[in-house]
């Protein structure tokens, strides 16, 4: 894609239900999993307690065998049993950090790849999940933006995510003995992998609902954090029809650099996001809006760039999260030095804003941010032509 080219969303319909195969439960909404339901057969009448009974199964306990749902009568388990699977994506490989980050190769329908990283820490663990194979966007610094988009993730994709991490830190708790969020392995959940989230609105949504329904995964909305590079007309629905918190590639404070650096700039630009950022309906002093910003040496690191950025987010109850730029083959960028790091934290620090600097985690097995790529439809462009779209030659 040039530089110039539009930006598009590669919008696929993909159904649920394989032509001859059995429904996948994994991913439906309450309502969807009432439908299926009676569609199979399950009495009006009896299909909401049905639904909180399998809905406990499946995200609460973890289980995904009809069988084990003895709550239910034997015959009505053989029939669910007929008619729908609960799947989740299969895990190819696993790879961990010596930091302790887990890096989860995860296969979806159609045989497409993406990836799926643990983040533990010691107060928290954060689960950092991807939403689309690829991406549409081309942002000049981002290793999965070399990657076209190949389609959007399921919701049950999306939330698949959560539940083979979960199989793998052996986090189904026992009924009645949920641990508290603080104390969970699985803590937080960052929508900061492979893809931009807000083009793939409803599949996201539907996902978060699951992962915060207080009968399942009942992980508060505030643990929830959504990344989006600035498609503007989708923030407010954010906050509406999710509710999680938010965070935004901002990485540039002139339209010039933004354009090079997250080219959805040309479409919306800094004045229409911060815009749609001061409007975000659940913006408060305890739901700020993070700001992230890629530090790369020479690009976007001044101290001037530092005081602009501050007068640009003046009002808005902020904090700002630097990421030193992490390299992958090809990247036409370096990371700033750590100086320099320090000096822009500093002048943002004494505007009065919380600047925490990201350490890098899990970089040996290429699993920090904007690392991410998968091999499905691999098309690796070379470092001319990378830096070439991003406007630097
Ligand atoms: N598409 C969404 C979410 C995924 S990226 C978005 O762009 O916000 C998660 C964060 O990592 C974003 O802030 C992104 O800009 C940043 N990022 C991407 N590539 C990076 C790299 N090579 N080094 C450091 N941060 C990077
Ligand atoms: Fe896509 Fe986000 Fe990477 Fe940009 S930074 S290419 S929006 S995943």
């Amino acid at each position: 894609m040039t530089p110039t080219a539009p930006i598009t969303q590669d919008m696929l319909t993909i159904t649920r239900k394989l032509p001859d195969g059995p429904t996948n439960l994994v991913g439906l909404t309450r309502d969807g999993l009432r439908d299926v339901l009676i569609a199979a057969g399950t009495p009006e009448k009896q299909a909401k307690m049905r639904v909180g009974q399998i809905w406990q199964w499946i995200y609460q306990k973890g289980v995904r065998d009809f069988d084990a749902m003895t709550n239910l009568s034997k015959s009505y388990r053989a029939e669910l049993a007929e008619k729908f699977v609960i799947e989740v994506p299969e895990v190819v490989s696993r790879q961990v950090s010596a930091d302790g980050t887990r890096k989860y190769l995860v296969r979806i329908a159609g045989g497409h790849e993406v990836e799926t990283v643990y983040i533990p820490e010691e107060s928290r663990g954060t689960l950092c999940i991807s939403s689309q194979v690829g991406c549409t966007l081309t942002c000049s610094f981002c290793h999965t933006g070399t990657q076209k988009l190949v389609r959007n993730l399921t919701a049950g994709e999306i939330i698949g995510q959560v539940m083979i991490a979960r199989d793998d830190l052996g986090e189904w708790p026992e009924p009645g003995r949920a641990p508290k969020d603080e104390t969970r392995l699985l803590s937080n959940i960052v929508l900061m992998g492979m893809g931009e989230p807000l083009y793939n609105f409803e599949g996201v949504r539907d996902a978060m609902k699951i992962a915060m329904d207080g009968e399942g995964i009942s992980l508060s909305r505030r643990r929830i954090t959504l990344s989006t590079s600035g498609v503007v007309p989708e923030i407010a629905r954010t906050a509406e029809e999710i509710g999680c918190l938010l965070a935004v590639s901002f990485h540039g404070t002139t339209d010039e650099i933004r354009d090079k650096l997250v080219p959805i700039n040309k479409k919306w630009n800094i004045a229409a996001l911060l815009n749609a950022l001061r409007e975000y309906p659940r913006l408060s002093n305890s739901e700020r809006i993070t700001f992230e910003y890629v530090m790369l040496k020479g690009v976007n690191d001044s101290d001037e760039d530092a005081r602009r950025l501050v007068k640009l987010i003046k009002g808005i109850p902020a904090k700002i999260n630097l990421i030193p730029f992490n390299e992958w083959p090809g990247a036409p960028y370096e990371r700033s030095d750590w100086d320099r790091i320090e000096s822009f934290a500093n002048i943002i620090y004494k505007a009065g804003y919380a600047s925490p600097i990201r350490t890098p985690r899990g970089e040996d097995i290429m699993a920090a941010c904007g690392q991410l790529k998968s091999e499905t439809e691999r098309a690796r462009k070379s470092r001319k032509v990378i830096a070439a779209e991003a406007g630097l030659t």
